[in-house]
């Protein structure tokens, strides 16, 4: 399963998102690439990057990336 281990991205600051930089965790999420996978399965993995945080910067990316659903546009009630 090393593969599916390996993190394909650098976090916008340019670090590699390696094993030991990371912190892997997850966050449920209903949006179009979620939705189309398997019940349980909808939610992002998301990587902190622990450099980024070294510096105070909170640099969180998403697996699979983020797309917000059509016409959910921001809306306040
Ligand atoms: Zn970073
Ligand atoms: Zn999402």
């Amino acid at each position: 399963m090393q593969a599916s281990q390996h993190v394909p991205f650098l976090c916008p600051a340019g670090h590699r998102l390696d094993a030991g930089n990371v912190i892997v965790g997850w966050s449920p999420c209903v949006c179009p690439p979620c939705n189309n996978r398997g019940r349980g399965l909808r939610g992002h993995r998301t990587y902190l990057c622990l450099p980024c945080k070294d510096e105070h910067v909170t640099t969180k990316c998403y697996l699979p990336h983020h797309v917000p659903a059509q016409g959910a546009d921001y809306r306040w009630p």
